[in-house]
């Protein structure tokens, strides 16, 4: 059996299937099409079959490569972090934006720590800190961190319970989908940790506690920017200014969707 074999036609997506048969071979997928005649070895084919059929589990193309690029990044994800999402760049934009000049950033549930590492990749100057509650979760972000050459400070906390010190900006995005989403059961979702993604609840659960609790780090005049569903943005803001948040305001992502919201605290 050649590549050109396998792929014609593909057992499942096209492009996926590339992606797959050159993790199995170790090789970019411009050398699939150098080598598209040549004949597989039955081991080589042994693993890419192995791969094809979990993709056909529905298991996610990240969790089965071991990465996903993010920010133009690539991290290394595992099913104890959520696969880093394209919509999620905004609140990262948005951080990078609003971090004073040698300023300090806290990211609260870092999972991969892809907000974090790609912050502080833009934002030499910056001191960068970052937190989960799941230390598998810690350690993939650490992971990461090293691969990148950056410098964060890693700390397990259930979001702002073991934090201490001030900084100037705080950041999240947590798990906001609502309880009994049928998206919960769906597709790439039914693989990430659960706790990633939903609070269990209303959604708003981990949002209202990251509100709650960012006063306390957070100098007067830094902002706080929060990842939120695509229908959470009025109930975001209204937390905000019921909480004496300034400034309240919500960012569109790509597809124009409201994603990020967040307000500036005013200690005066
Ligand atoms: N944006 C993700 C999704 O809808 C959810 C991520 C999160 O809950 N923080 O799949």
């Amino acid at each position: 059996m050649t590549i050109d074999g396998l792929l014609r036609p593909a057992p499942i997506d096209a492009l996926e299937a590339r992606i797959l048969i050159s993790h199995a071979l170790q090789c970019s997928r411009v050398q699939l099409v150098t080598r598209s005649q040549d004949v597989l070895s039955a081991d080589d084919l042994n693993k890419i079959n192995v791969l094809f059929d979990r993709r056909k589990n529905g298991e996610p193309i990240a969790y089965i490569t071991g990465e996903r690029e993010f920010f133009g990044l690539t991290f290394h994800v595992t099913p104890d972090v959520l696969i880093p999402r394209p919509e999620t760049e905004l609140l990262v934009e948005l951080a990078a934006k609003y971090l004073p000049e040698n300023g300090s950033a806290l990211d609260l549930g870092t999972g991969s720590g892809a907000v974090a590492i790609a912050l502080a990749n833009l934002r030499h100057d910056a001191t960068i800190s970052a937190t989960d509650i799941s230390a598998a979760a810690l350690q993939v972000a650490q992971k990461n961190a090293a691969a990148h050459g950056l410098s964060i400070n890693f700390l397990q906390s259930d979001w702002t319970a073991s934090v201490s010190g001030m900084f100037d900006l705080i950041v999240s995005n947590p798990p906001y989908i609502e309880a009994g989403d049928p998206h919960l059961s769906q597709g790439d979702l039914r693989f990430e940790p659960i706790s990633a993604l939903t609070d269990h609840s209303t959604g708003l659960t981990a949002i209202s506690a990251i509100i709650s609790g960012a006063p306390l780090h957070l100098a007067s005049g830094g902002w706080l920017l929060l990842e939120h569903g695509y229908d959470q943005a009025n109930a975001v803001c209204n937390l905000l200014r019921q909480s004496g948040w300034e400034s309240v305001q919500s960012w569109p992502d790509l597809a124009g969707i409201a994603r990020v919201s967040g307000g500036c605290l005013n200690k005066n």
